[in-house]
């Protein structure tokens, strides 16, 4: 089987032609790559990222974020007030994601339909798709035994409080429980693109090139022709003076949130001034806990229960989801909004701490139109993402909501991310109700960054650019709203059903 090609391995500059060239090799662009090569299509994926394997993933916090993240694992909204994680090589952000795995809610799918234009996307046209990639990425419930100390707090303080909780699917065959599945599997248990999918379109014949990355789509009025790209120095990260030409009968932005709708404002389509809009990103915020025995939240796969107890908090409300992240050193120190002794405190209790986090459910009420993604001078994208009221109220009864889990769960001391610390004894969580809540008033993140070329808006129910004949979105920059679950196996999904249209295009 052919290999990735990898950057450093070209020398001039490059023209190539294809069938379908996809710019993006995470969970959208893989398995359409698989797809299309195997109904016999000549295709080229283009991945800005590096190429890794398991000999990279050396578990070292210190490198991993600057080589397999984009812009470093330091992107953010424009107001800094969301750390924004996304993946940056080839496999995208399956490559370093938590392995959690849930089908798409059928409330979402119906809101879809009934609110943006959303044809054909329904959980029976869905199913087979579902199926299919659950075979393929070994997509199982992970057993409640093997359920680390971090999620334990999860499901313990949701049933001692009478809430919903449940254990996870994830996509691991041979997992080896490290919990390091943030800075890249070293064992090859995560059933990631590049494990997978690619390999699929390898052997189908597809040709990808690593370091490559696309600077914009050209077109002639109705039809895209190719991708003018450039090879990436991958250390510097920097464009080494190599330009690479992909003339293709079929173009596919793959190259997922924020940066897919960079890639078309980049082209100059955007769509009628639509493409960047309602991006979602399920904000979220943490509580820590510090607990009389031992949690050591590095170890154990890193997400394996949940709680669907908020998720709908009826009319007017935005829901939350609560679920763990995995807390290695690094990652952690970035959490709190500390520093000196405070931070000396919080790292002092990390063998005892658990943190919680409650994702909310953006882009579901009709003011909810969730961020706005424009370019920065450079080319590269910008979020503005505004941390409106009713978010505001949602993230305020989150961390109450959390503590109580916490302290349900038997922790001795509740702490959350603010600006100025707090660390509260389990009987004055009360208090928490007259914190600041909002941006920049303590941390935030998210890891789930969706829309900006909304499906019903910028694309059509068959992923067809709006503008144009040929050119196609299939990532998850297509969602019109958040989801309320974890993305990924929606995009393998989509993705499926997403290749008989892409191949119909070729012609
Ligand atoms: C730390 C972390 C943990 C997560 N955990 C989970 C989880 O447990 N469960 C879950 O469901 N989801 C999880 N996610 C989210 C999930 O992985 C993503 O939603 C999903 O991979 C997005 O798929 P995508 O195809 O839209 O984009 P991606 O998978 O991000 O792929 C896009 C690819 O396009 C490339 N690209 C971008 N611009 C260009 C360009 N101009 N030229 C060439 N290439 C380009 C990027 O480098 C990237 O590799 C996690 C994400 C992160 C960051």
């Amino acid at each position: 089987m052919s290999q990735v090609i990898e950057g450093h391995s070209h020398t001039r500059d490059l023209v190539e032609s294809c069938d379908v060239c996809i710019v993006g090799s995470g969970a959208g662009g893989a398995v359409l790559a698989a797809g299309l090569t195997e109904r016999g299509l000549d295709v080229v994926v283009l991945e800005a990222g590096g190429a890794f394997t398991s000999a990279d993933f050396d578990l070292d916090e210190s490198k991993a974020y600057s080589r397999f993240y984009q812009g470093r694992g330091t992107q953010a909204t424009d107001d800094l007030a969301f750390s924004l994680l996304q993946g940056r090589s080839v496999g995208g952000s399956t490559t370093i994601n938590w392995t959690t795995c849930y089908r798409t809610p059928d409330r979402i799918l119906a809101h879809w339909a009934e609110h943006h234009g959303v044809e054909g996307v329904d959980s029976a046209s869905m199913r087979p798709h579902f199926e299919a990639v659950e075979e393929r990425l070994n997509i199982h419930d992970w057993p409640e035994e093997l359920v680390n100390a971090n999620n334990r707090v999860v499901l313990r303080g949701c049933r001692e409080l009478g809430w919903e909780a449940h254990t996870l699917r994830r996509n691991v065959k041979g997992c080896a429980n490290s919990g390091y599945c943030g800075v890249g599997c070293p064992v090859n248990g995560k059933q990631a693109m590049h494990r997978t999918y690619l390999p699929d379109a390898l052997a189908g014949g597809a040709r990808i090139y690593a370091d490559v990355s696309a600077k914009a789509i050209t077109w002639s009025g109705r039809r895209a022709t190719g991708v003018d790209a450039e090879v990436l120095d991958r250390r510097s990260g920097r464009p080494n003076g190599i330009r690479v030409r992909v003339d293709a009968k079929v173009v596919v932005s793959s190259a997922g949130a924020l940066h897919g709708p960079a890639l078309l404002l980049r082209s100059g389509l955007d769509a009628g001034g639509k493409v960047g809009k309602r991006t979602m990103i399920h904000p979220v915020c943490a509580v820590t806990a510090v607990y009389p025995d031992p949690i050591r939240p590095w170890a154990g796969a890193p997400q394996s229960a949940a709680s669907h107890q908020f998720v709908d908090r009826g009319e007017g409300k935005v829901g939350f989801f609560i679920e763990t992240p995995p807390i290695q050193p690094m990652l952690g120190a970035t959490g709190p909004k500390a520093f000196g002794e405070d931070m000396v405190a919080f790292m002092r209790h990390l063998e005892n701490a658990s943190t919680t986090l409650a994702l909310c459910v953006d882009g579901l009420l009709p003011e909810d139109d969730g961020g706005v993604v424009t370019l920065r001078a450079d080319g590269r994208p910008s979020l503005n993402y505004p941390t409106r009221p009713f978010l505001i109220e949602a993230i305020r009864e989150a961390h109450m909501r959390m503590a109580e889990l916490h302290v349900a769960a038997g922790a001795t001391m509740i702490s959350t991310l603010h600006a100025t610390p707090t660390a509260l004894a389990p009987d004055a969580i009360g208090t928490l109700a007259d914190l600041p809540y909002g941006a920049l008033e303590h941390t935030m993140f998210s890891a789930h960054l969706m829309g900006g070329c909304t499906m019903g808006t910028v694309v059509d129910s068959t992923h067809r650019f709006a503008e144009m004949d040929n050119l196609f979105v299939v990532d998850g920059s297509v969602f019109p709203s958040s989801l309320g679950v974890n993305p990924s196996e929606t995009i393998y999904a989509l993705a499926r059903r997403a290749t008989s249209f892409v191949a119909d295009g070729v012609s």
